[in-house]
């Protein structure tokens, strides 16, 4: 698989070199060279996820990553299901994995591809999290040979449950509580990345979200969806995507110029609303990000927008056949109280993915809309907005009575430093 750089096209790496490095120069993304048609798309549907998973990555990656079978199936150990909510409309789950987000998806095959591709290098992870992505990289990495994980996070600034959620797993995982905030975190992951000669020692490595492999990955689950809607739903299908940094929107898009048959996609956002109103006004403005309750979306300058644009460019698609919406919290408070009258709980991110699928779709089209995580994630708020008391899952119920086993020390870059070397 080669890809280019978008920023440069004269820079083409391969699968291995693009997991590994992440951006390109100048902070470019990697884009896949060639995107083609699966011809196969009827046989595919009728396969298990793990065996689909494998023909649809195959048609990318060619022969790199010969272990991709065995990584699928380490990676993806949960289901996604579509689950109806009416007559026209389904939910596909994708928060039944450890850490009751989408995001185990993706990070989950990072992983595993990294440590394919490492060559036997001994690589460290190191992220400052204020809370949610650092339980998905811990449970992504937790048991995986020759890589070490340092999570960042700031002391007394994460919810109890977010803490027990990744710093109780122990083995390569150090979670470091930092006596300071979350910009202090990231300013010392940054000075830790400027460090060649720490960089080299202990094979320093983001594992970002940009990283090309969660968006392989998360294709993946867009034929999953069509896999299990019923024949006769199978036309004018339209996606609705919870939209934060738009690398699960691209992942879809991607799946549709490979073939999937998927009509129009229905951008979802909540006041963080920089990508429609670019679309309906043709400018680029992005405003200061505002705290919403759906925070995982709270981005103002979605890091992947230009893939979304350069897939456009190359498919010759046109930006304006895609739908688009934005929702403020009272709008939310308000759609999450109409979808529990359907008797489906949802928290905030996937109801506004609902709420604008309806707004978007006609009597002839049969939506699916993407929930992104577990409502017991936001169980504080989607109790209070729907007086219920959600149980909370095995994943977080099972961890709330073990020990928090992070370090801590004050923001201190020559403590921080030692720590990496030792
Ligand atoms: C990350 C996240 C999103 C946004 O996904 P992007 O790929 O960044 O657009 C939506 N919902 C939840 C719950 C998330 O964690």
């Amino acid at each position: 698989m080669k890809l280019y750089n978008i920023k440069d096209h004269s820079e083409v790496v391969d699968f291995a070199q693009a997991v590994r490095q992440g951006l390109g120069r100048d902070q470019g993304l990697f884009f896949p060279s060639e995107i083609r048609k699966l011809d196969n798309i009827d046989e595919l549907l009728k396969m298990d996820l793990v065996t689909r998973s494998e023909k649809v990555l195959r048609n990318f990656l060619g022969d790199e990553l010969p272990d991709l079978s065995d990584i699928l199936k380490r990676a993806f150990t949960f289901p996604a299901p579509l689950v109806k909510v009416s007559e026209n409309t389904y939910a596909l789950e994708l928060f039944h994995g450890p850490t009751l987000a989408f995001k185990d998806f993706g990070g989950r095959f990072m992983a595993q591809a990294l440590q394919a591709v490492s060559g036997g290098q001994h690589i460290t992870i190191l992220t400052a999290t204020s809370g949610d992505t650092g339980a998905a990289v811990a449970h992504a990495f937790y048991g995986i040979e020759g890589i070490d994980v340092v999570i960042l996070y700031p002391k007394g600034k994460i919810s109890n449950l977010q803490e027990k959620l990744f710093c109780t797993l122990g083995g390569n995982i150090r979670t470091v509580a930092i006596n300071g905030t979350f910009d202090d975190c990231q300013a010392l992951v940054k000075k830790a990345f400027d460090d060649e000669e720490l960089k080299k020692a202990i094979g320093l490595n983001s594992a970002n979200s940009i990283n090309i492999s969660r968006l392989l990955a998360q294709i993946c689950y867009y034929f999953e969806a069509y896999a299990q809607l019923p024949e006769d739903r199978r036309s004018n299908v339209v996606v609705s995507v919870p939209s934060g940094n738009f690398g699960d929107i691209t992942a879809g898009l991607l799946a549709r110029a490979c073939g999937l048959p998927i009509k129009r996609f229905v951008i979802s956002t909540n006041a963080n609303d920089t990508v429609p109103r670019y679309l309906s006004t043709g400018r680029w403005e992005p405003k200061e990000t505002v705290p919403t309750l759906s925070n995982a979306m709270d981005v103002s300058r979605p890091n992947n927008w230009p893939r979304v644009e350069e897939l456009f460019r190359v498919m010759g698609w046109s930006l304006s056949e895609l739908a688009y919406g934005a929702m403020n919290d009272d709008e939310t408070r308000d759609a999450m109280r109409r979808l529990h009258a359907l008797g489906y709980v949802g928290e905030p991110h996937g109801t506004i993915a609902w709420s604008l699928l309806q707004d978007n779709l006609a009597a002839d089209e049969t939506g699916i809309f993407l929930c992104t995580a577990a409502p017991a994630k936001f169980k504080e708020n989607v109790d209070l907005i729907l007086g219920t008391d959600i149980p909370l899952p095995e994943a977080l119920a099972s961890r709330s009575e073990m020990k928090v086993l992070s370090d801590n020390f004050d923001p201190d870059w020559e403590t921080l430093r030692k720590y990496l070397m030792k």
